[in-house]
């Protein structure tokens, strides 16, 4: 009797295991503002400008190139990482883009467009700003139409004549970002210029300290799981239901007493808003492709 109990106690134990969500440390996440350096300004305000100073990778190019999918949850344009280019799994978004595909159909072949991950890069920066936020992650998205934030700094690198090496802790460079409002009120960054050659940092305490930050794009943008982004792929919004331990689409559970829900993405939300006013409203909504292309939005 006791062995019977304990191969299945051992089962349970196995299969508790291999259905655990695999990428989510917890249901409930609490984006931390300072992790991240983003481009929006507040309501009203026309213009700014930024300075920020690139951190160098400890291998190779310090611009990380991420897949991601953008969509619309809840009035909220999000960004989730593809699982099929980021791990090699299979991915709702992309399944979907590649059923359409297979229809042949042309407007199915167009709709597929909606559901195709984004190359998008995450670069580690120090807002001058801000320093005492320490290191922050900056994601923005690649544009094909080479007129984005990436063709912008490669277009300031190539232009320098000494000290090309911006991330150079000694003799790098600090940029400055103009940032503007385009014609749908959104904010983009309209210029980059390289500022004159100086140390990272005149604190070779705090120079270390932002040199040996060891956090990739990982550590701070989540990386969902196969089944909350079908919730997503749905049309659904997920919230993580304590009871059954796991993501379910809130319209599934209208009826259960609402305080087993967390709406996590909600909450992400609320919070970012809160805190720096991102003027995206009046446009994100209706934002077609080329605008979106150029928006930055929350973090994963
Ligand atoms: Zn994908």
């Amino acid at each position: 009797m006791s062995n019977e109990k304990s191969a299945l106690d051992a089962m349970l134990a196995q299969y508790e295991k291999n259905n655990a969500p695999k990428y989510e440390k917890k249901s409930e996440k609490v984006y931390d503002l300072k992790n991240y350096f983003n481009t929006f300004i507040k309501e009203g305000v026309k213009s700014a400008t930024k300075e920020i100073r690139i951190l160098p990778s400890s291998d190779g190019s310090p611009f990380v190139e991420v897949h991601g999918h953008k969509v619309q949850v809840d009035g909220e344009w999000k960004t989730f990482a593809c699982l099929k280019h980021e791990k090699g799994e299979p991915c709702p978004f992309c399944e979907a883009r590649e059923e359409l595909l297979a229809t042949g159909k042309e407007s199915d072949k167009e709709l597929a467009k909606k559901y195709a991950a984004r190359k998008m890069y995450v670069v580690k920066v120090v807002d001058r700003e801000h320093e005492e936020d320490g290191v922050k992650f900056w994601r923005f998205n690649h544009d094909y139409r080479k007129e984005g934030i990436f063709d912008k700094i490669h277009g300031v690198l190539t232009a320098l004549k000494t000290n090309k090496d911006i991330t150079n802790p000694q003799t790098g460079r600090d940029l400055s970002l103009s940032i503007q409002r385009n014609q749908n009120n959104v904010p983009v960054v309209s210029a980059i210029v390289a500022l004159d050659s100086t140390p990272l940092s005149e604190d070779s305490e705090k120079a270390e300290a932002w040199l040996n930050d060891g956090r990739t794009w990982e550590d701070v943008y989540s990386v969902r799981t196969y089944d909350y982004l079908e919730i997503i792929v749905k049309g659904g919004i997920p919230v993580w239901d304590k009871d059954e331990k796991k993501f379910v689409d809130k319209e599934s559970l209208k009826s259960n007493s609402a305080d087993t829900l967390e709406e996590e993405l909600t909450l992400g939300v609320e919070n970012v808003k809160a805190n720096i006013q991102a003027a995206t409203t009046t446009s994100a909504p209706t934002a077609s492709v080329e605008t979106e292309d150029e928006e930055d939005d929350l973090p994963f």
